[in-house]
């Protein structure tokens, strides 16, 4: 009897998975577009037909149909299948790991968010902030309501917390002004609006922590809340210090054409205009002849190309500044922290960059680009962190002999 609960646990977690994976599907399609994911109801995208609730069963429908549309038998794309099957799978997964709680709602939706994340990063080089800067909101308010999640965190936990969060913002805020002055750049409305959201917060998580002290009544809730807000400043500032440090350090500069892809239709054509013009070489390095080229009226492009002049002109600028930083992965390491707190952020930051590397490596050996999608990456370090992040801390600790 008990094995025959069991198995129907697991399965209907899995049925769960597909549904919510058909969902993502929507979300990978309409997020990047700026288009509603409520509104208009499925349709296929060739002929409009609204799509009959007996063909978008997921993962069912796409094998009876052939992954063709009923209507008009275009191909329907084999993510629909695979976002829905990987999620099934992920969701049931999940529950073997952590069993029945109520922890397992705010893991769930972390890992949907991160699904969705990974695969509109590789497809379009962005995140869309409905993900990060909402899974953000999202994680804050779970982490009061399930504090389980955070798992109690000890009040030494969260003074180091404090102490951390304050020290990695600190020097993001230092470095970034010492970019500014450093440049001679205007502190503009975006640098305003960067220090005004990193004092709040750091605001916000000492109010938290002051109030668990204060309300002994609330304070499993208060504490598991300031933990989340510390987890959103590790995150995102780990992330933050290294590409301010990167841009001291790195020195391959890389265009590729995911760097145009919102600016102009064909990014292509224009890698091959800014060859010609030898600003960048075949593998995309940025050139002296660039590096000449002062202001953007000296910037020489194709006609086809003029009219976006300064955008691409920034473009080139920025990369040869030491490359674009990723806010994308900064939000998405920031949503993370606030579902898992600042000691499993750090250890998300840490692992991600192992298969990074090895992805790095793969493609370097094949001799592409190395300017790779890095939100996948950074996913997979959430997720062991998630599952695994209490064990690689205890192991790290033991290494070092401190407990
Ligand atoms: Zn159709």
């Amino acid at each position: 009897m008990l094995v025959d609960a069991e198995i129907f646990l697991r399965v209907s977690f899995f049925i769960c998975g597909a549904l919510i994976g058909s969902f993502l599907n929507v979300c990978i399609v309409r997020l990047p577009r700026s288009q509603s994911i409520v509104f208009p109801a499925s349709h296929c995208p060739k002929c409009k037909k609204p799509i009959a609730w007996f063909d978008n069963i997921p993962i069912i429908s796409y094998l009876l149909l052939r992954a063709k549309c009923r209507a008009c038998r275009t191909h329907i794309p084999f993510r629909y299948f695979f976002v829905e099957h990987f999620t099934a799978i992920i969701f049931m997964w999940t529950y073997v790991l952590l069993g029945l709680s109520w922890s397992i709602i705010p893991a769930l939706i972390l890992l949907s968010g991160l699904i969705v994340a990974s695969w509109v990063d590789i497809e379009w080089r962005i995140i869309p902030d409905e993900i990060s800067v909402g899974g953000i909101a999202v994680g804050l308010l779970v982490s009061a309501l399930i504090p389980g999640l955070h798992k109690g965190p000890a009040t030494e936990v969260l003074l180091t917390g404090s102490t951390v969060s304050l020290i990695l913002a600190g020097s993001c805020m230092g470095l970034h002004l010492i970019k500014i002055l450093r440049r001679k750049l205007p502190f503009e409305r975006e640098d305003k609006e960067i220090f005004a959201v990193g004092l709040t917060l750091l605001a916000l998580q000492w109010t938290a922590l002051v109030a668990a002290r204060m309300i002994p009544g609330l304070a499993v809730y208060l504490s598991a809340l300031a933990d989340a807000f510390q987890g959103v400043i590790v995150g995102a500032c780990s992330l933050w210090v290294t590409g301010l440090l990167g841009e001291v350090i790195i020195t391959k500069r890389i265009v590729t054409e995911f760097d145009f892809k919102g600016i102009v239709d064909d990014p292509l054509a224009l890698l091959a205009d800014l060859q010609a013009h030898s600003y960048i070489d075949a593998l995309g390095n940025l050139q002296p002849a660039f590096r000449e080229v002062k202001v953007v009226g000296n910037l020489k492009l194709g006609h086809a190309f003029e009219p976006k002049r300064k955008d691409i002109f920034e473009m080139l600028y920025a990369v040869d500044e030491g490359g674009v930083m990723g806010w994308g992965d900064v939000k998405l390491l920031a949503m993370a922290g606030a579902f898992l707190g600042w000691q499993l952020a750090c250890v998300a930051f840490f692992v991600a960059p192992f298969f990074g590397a090895v992805a790095g490596l793969v493609k370097m050996l094949r001799k592409q680009d190395t300017a790779i999608a890095y939100g996948p990456f950074l996913a997979m370090g959430i997720v062991v962190s998630l599952f695994w992040g209490d064990k690689v801390i205890r192991w790290v600790l033991q290494m070092y002999s401190i407990s």
